[in-house]
């Protein structure tokens, strides 16, 4: 009782905005119990000790669509020292712009001290470079600065968990009402200032089904060029959120539209302008979004092997046709794959190992005569490179057939498999079985049997 008083006072009388933008429960019927105990907990400590706090961003946007927030946001007028302070199992990240992590068992809600916006720039520490793109903004604000620094309209909500109060100034309720993704300000400076707001938006829109304002989505297909001035390692952080955000078809059919899909991963421009490769593209994103969809884990090694596949399928066919044998060819694209994705991809290299062994399997699932089709049903990657051979057969780049012979040699008894062999080729498995000898290569495919 006294916590809640007290908690209504801190929060009403001292920070209660001058001009306020108070929306009560019946307009946006965000109850208290719907969100995380933890964030709930967070805003009514901190209000109880004297400070303002709200959960903001997507976590309201998407309670108000209906849907439960992945994590929750915090923004309060409290330092970062102070919060630290007040929760014991809580610690102080990042060093350009400090934020805290509280922690309520498994839970972690991220509280931020609310940000000056982008253009109160008098402030020497926000600098920008020579295309505008701001490069330090870490300088405190109130919460309007806050609200205006933010990208979207529908990610400017602030919410209340104690009085259970919207704060909406920059008119998010009505634009999620109608579907709408609007940029604050001006459109034009907010993406030069962080070009990785185009991104956003359209990742926002694919994800959330709405529809990007004219004015907003106007500036986009002429500055996306300044996604080559954002660090690498962001954009690849943005790319994995549309990838594996269950919407990832829809999210890079939405990027060819804007025309932002130029340079962007696997050279998405090259792959997707040929019709195989845009529908084996497709479909292994359709794949990958039905399998989040189902809360089934997906595999990152897995989806960048397809996204590059048809690099490498360029590079094998080059190689054959210069005279190499089928596996060295191969060897040799997944190499040239490789560098690419050192060089121009960012995709870590964590990831490289599983995206070559998953080639690599590929030529073996052709091999469908003497003991070949039984080492490779042990192979502990049989089952991902088994599901990579079906996009391939889904995309027309292989006969359907070869898929089918493999979905029935799994489940069938041992006399009906042996009886699906097929006739070794005159010549060809004389070749091939002298090939480990000769090679002597570790990556040889016959030693990755299990
Ligand atoms: P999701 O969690 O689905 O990725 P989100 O909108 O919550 O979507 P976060 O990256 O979690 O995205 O960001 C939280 C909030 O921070 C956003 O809702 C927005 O208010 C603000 N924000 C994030 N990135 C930017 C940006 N580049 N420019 C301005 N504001 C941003
Ligand atoms: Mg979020």
């Amino acid at each position: 009782m006294i916590r809640r008083f007290l908690g209504k006072v801190f929060s009403g009388r001292l920070f209660r905005p001058a001009q306020s933008k108070a929306m009560p429960f019946s307009k946006h019927r965000i109850a208290r119990d719907r969100i995380s105990r933890c964030a709930a907990t967070t805003c009514e400590t901190l209000q109880q000790h004297g400070h303002a706090a709200y959960v903001v961003g997507g976590a309201v946007r998407d309670l108000m669509l209906g849907r439960d927030p992945k994590d929750y946001d915090v923004a309060t007028s409290a330092s970062p020292e102070q919060v630290r302070a007040i929760f014991r199992r809580s610690r102080i990240i990042g060093r350009r712009f400090r934020l805290v992590h509280v922690m309520c068992g498994s839970e972690t809600v991220e509280v931020a001290t609310f940000r000056g916006s982008a253009d109160s720039g008098t402030d020497e520490r926000q600098t920008t470079d020579e295309h505008g793109r701001i490069l330090r903004d870490n300088v405190f604000g109130s919460l309007e600065d806050d609200a205006r620094r933010r990208d979207f309209t529908v990610n400017a909500m602030f919410y209340d968990p104690v009085r259970e109060e919207v704060l909406d100034y920059h008119h998010g309720v009505p634009d999620l009402k109608a579907r709408k993704l609007r940029m604050i300000g001006d459109a034009a400076q907010r993406y030069r200032e962080d070009p990785i707001r185009m991104l956003r938006a359209v990742r926002l829109a694919a994800s959330r089904g709405l529809e990007i304002e004219a004015r907003t989505r106007k500036p986009i297909r002429e500055l996306a060029d300044l996604l080559h001035n954002v660090p690498q390692a962001r954009v690849f952080d943005e790319m994995m959120k549309l990838l594996l955000s269950g919407h990832a078809a829809e999210g890079v059919r939405r990027l060819r539209k804007e025309g932002l899909h130029h340079g962007l991963l696997p050279l998405l421009d090259a792959i997707l302008e040929q019709p195989l490769g845009e529908r084996f593209v497709m479909r292994a994103l359709e794949n990958t979004d039905r399998r989040i969809n189902a809360d089934k884990p997906v595999s990152p090694g897995f989806l960048f092997a397809a996204l590059l596949w048809h690099e490498v399928l360029t590079a094998w066919k080059q190689a054959e046709a210069r005279g190499l044998n089928t596996m060295p060819a191969l060897f040799h694209a997944m190499d040239q794959a490789g560098q690419l994705q050192a060089e121009q991809l960012a995709i870590p290299r964590r990831y490289g190992g599983d995206m070559k062994e998953i080639w690599a399997l590929q030529p073996r699932f052709l091999n469908r005569f003497g003991r070949r089709p039984y080492h490779l049903l042990v192979h502990q990657r049989f089952r991902a490179g088994y599901d990579f051979l079906l996009l391939r057969c889904e995309s027309g780049e292989l006969d359907a057939e070869i898929g089918e012979w493999w979905k029935k040699f799994q489940h069938a008894d041992e006399a009906t498999r042996a009886g699906m062999l097929l006739k070794e080729a005159p010549g060809v498995g004389k070749k091939r079985r002298r090939r480990p000898r000769l090679r002597k290569s570790p990556a040889a495919p016959e030693q990755g049997t299990a």
